[in-house]
C-alpha cells in the first residue's frame, strides 16, 4: 500500500488592520460540519492549489513555486472570506469587490484572467512566508500547506462567503484563540496551534524565525498531535486495512499519569518512536498507569508486548473480557474492564474516562468517554477515514447499531478520536451519517432479498454498485451481518441450503 503524496495547498494567517502588536487579532474560521476532512475544526482561510494558480505573475518574487503558492493563498482568501489582497484594488467599493468575486465564483473568469482583466496584481511583499506543514500520513487526504502571514487591507473586512465549506469566521486575539483550545472548546490542527502560540508572544522582530523554529514548519510531519490538550494522537504505521496505513495510539496524560490506548504497531522503528514519546512524558515526572486495548485486532495490539518490555514489564494491560479471552497467552491481559467503569487518572487536570462496552465491530470492543470535555475515544467503531468492517461472527450488525446509538445519545459529545484518521470535530453529524448509511444499506439489502436475490454474492452485485469488485468479498461479509440482523428481526429467513428469502 503506497501512501498518497501530499497535494500543494496554501493558507493565510490574516492579521487585523492596526491590531495590538503585543497580542494581535487574527481571522479564524470554523470548517463546516458537513466536510468529511476536518469538519468542525477551526482553521485559517486556505485550500488546495488549482492549476491556473501557477499562471499568475507575482511581483517581487522570482521563484515559480513560491509565486504559485502566493497565488493560491490570495485566491482562497478571496473566495472564502472575500478579502482581495492585490495591488490596484484600493479604490474598489465593497459592491465592486463583490461583483469581482462573483466573476470568479460563477466561473465567468479564471483567477489569472480576472487579475489581468481588472489590472490587479499580486505582490510577494504582502505575503510573509511562515512555514510549510505536511499532513501526517495517517490521513488519506494529505496536504503540503504553505502558510503566509498577511495584513488585512484597511478598507476590507473579511466575512465567510456562502460557498458552504465554512460555517463561520471571526476576529480573535491570538491569546484568546489559544485559550479556547486550552479550554477544550475548539479543535485545531498543529500548524494552527503553532501559529496562535507564536503570535501570542506578539509581533516581535524575530516573529518569522519563531514561526520557523520547528522542523514541522519545514515539511517534517508532526508525530505527536494534540488536537485537544492532554490527548496525544500518535499515529503508528501498521498492517491495517486500506485506505488506512496507520493506527492511532492515544496517550492521555495528566501531571502525574499516562494512559496508553492501542499501541498497535508490530514494526520496531514505530515502537521505538512511540517509546521515545512516552519517555519524554515520563521524564517530566509521570508514570504509565496502564495500557488499554479497545479491541483485539492485530493493528491495535501489535505493539503491546514491545511496550511492556520497554517499561520493564512493569505495567498493567487492561481490556474487555472477550478481548482478553481471544488474545489469550499471546498478549496477556491482567485487568478486565467492564461496561460503565470509571477510570480516573491521578494528577491534574481531572481526567475521568467512562468505559463503554460497545460491541459490533468486535465483541469486546470498548470506547472511552470523558464527560468534562465531551471527548470520545471510539476505537474502530467510528474512524476518521475508510469504513468500518462488520465481519461475523466477531462483527454483529444489531449490536453495532445499538452501540452507535448509545454513542449518539452521549451528553456534551464534542469530538471523536477514532482508531484511524484525523479526529472528528463534528460528532453528531458523523454518528448520524454512520447510522443512516447502515440503515440505508439494510433497506436496500431487504429489498434485494424481496426481489429474489438469495445469496450474499447476489445481494452485493445488486446493492453495492458503488463499490469496486475488489472489495466485494469484504462487502459480502457486511451483507451477511445485515442478513443476520434481519433474520433476528423476523424479516428474512434462511433455507437449509443456506440461501435467504423474505418472510
Ligand atoms: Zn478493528
Amino acid at each position: 500500500m503506497t501512501e498518497s503524496s501530499p497535494k500543494d495547498a496554501a493558507a493565510v494567517i490574516l492579521l487585523r488592520d492596526q491590531t495590538d502588536p503585543t497580542n494581535p487579532a487574527v481571522f479564524w474560521v470554523r470548517r463546516s460540519e458537513k466536510l468529511s476532512f476536518l469538519g468542525g475544526f477551526h482553521a485559517f482561510p486556505g485550500g488546495k492549489m488549482d492549476p491556473p494558480d501557477t499562471q499568475v505573475e507575482v511581483a517581487n518574487c522570482n521563484d515559480a513555486e513560491t509565486a504559485a503558492a502566493i497565488s493560491c493563498a490570495a485566491r482562497e482568501l478571496f473566495e472564502e472570506v472575500g478579502v482581495l489582497l492585490a495591488r490596484g484594488v484600493e479604490t474598489l467599493t465593497k459592491g465592486q469587490r463583490a461583483s469581482v468575486l462573483d466573476d470568479l465564483d460563477s466561473g465567468r473568469m479564471s483567477w489569472p484572467a480576472l487579475l489581468g482583466h481588472y489590472g490587479f496584481y499580486l505582490d510577494a511583499d504582502d505575503f510573509t512566508y511562515v512555514g510549510r506543514w505536511v499532513t501526517p500520513p495517517f490521513s488519506a487526504k494529505r496536504f503540503d500547506t504553505w502558510f503566509f502571514l498577511a495584513h488585512c487591507p484597511t478598507k476590507q473586512e473579511p466575512s465567510v462567503t456562502t460557498d458552504g465549506e465554512l460555517e463561520s469566521g471571526e476576529w480573535i486575539s491570538a491569546r484568546a484563540a489559544f485559550a479556547r483550545w486550552q479550554g477544550s472548546e475548539v479543535l485545531a490542527v498543529p500548524p494552527v496551534l503553532h501559529a496562535l502560540q507564536t503570535l501570542s508572544a506578539g509581533l516581535t522582530g524575530d516573529l518569522v524565525s519563531r514561526f520557523l523554529a520547528t522542523p514541522n514548519a519545514h515539511r517534517e510531519p508532526t508525530r505527536r498531535i494534540e488536537f485537544r490538550p492532554n490527548y496525544i494522537c500518535f499515529p503508528v504505521r501498521t498492517p491495517t486495512r486500506p485506505p488506512a496505513t496507520h493506527t492511532n495510539c492515544y496517550l492521555i496524560y495528566t501531571s502525574s499519569e499516562i494512559l496508553v490506548i492501542d499501541p498497535g504497531s508490530p514494526y520496531e522503528e514505530e515502537q521505538q518512536a512511540l517509546a521515545e514519546c512516552i519517555s519524554e512524558l515520563i521524564a517530566e515526572g509521570r508514570t504509565v498507569r496502564e495500557i488499554i486495548l479497545t479491541h483485539l485486532h492485530p493493528d491495535h495490539v501489535g505493539g503491546v508486548n514491545a511496550l511492556r518490555n520497554f517499561l520493564a514489564g512493569n505495567v498493567t494491560v487492561a481490556a474487555h473480557q472477550n478481548t482478553a479471552e481471544i488474545l489469550g497467552g499471546e498478549i496477556p491481559v491482567n485487568r478486565l474492564i467492564v461496561d460503565d467503569e470509571l477510570i480516573t487518572l491521578q494528577g491534574s487536570p481531572t481526567i475521568a474516562l467512562r468505559a463503554m462496552h460497545t460491541p459490533g465491530h468486535a465483541r469486546g470492543h470498548l470506547c472511552f468517554y470523558e464527560e468534562r470535555t465531551g471527548t470520545l475515544i471510539t476505537g474502530d467503531n467510528i474512524v476518521g477515514l475508510g469504513s468500518v468492517l462488520i465481519d461475523p461472527p466477531e462483527g454483529h450488525m444489531h449490536d453495532y447499531l445499538n452501540s452507535l446509538r448509545r454513542m449518539r445519545a452521549l451528553p456534551n459529545l464534542s469530538v471523536l478520536f477514532g482508531g484511524h484518521g484525523p479526529a472528528m470535530a463534528n460528532p453528531q453529524a458523523k454518528l448520524d451519517e454512520y447510522i443512516d448509511h447502515r440503515l440505508d444499506r439494510e433497506s436496500k439489502i431487504l429489498a434485494a432479498v424481496q426481489s429474489g436475490c438469495a445469496t450474499p454474492a447476489a445481494i452485493v452485485a445488486n446493492v453495492y454498485t458503488d463499490v469496486s469488485p475488489k472489495a466485494h468479498a469484504m462487502a459480502e461479509r457486511a451483507v451477511l451481518a445485515h442478513l443476520e440482523k434481519l433474520e433476528s428481526e423476523g424479516l428474512v429467513s434462511t433455507t437449509p441450503d443456506g440461501t435467504y428469502r423474505p418472510i
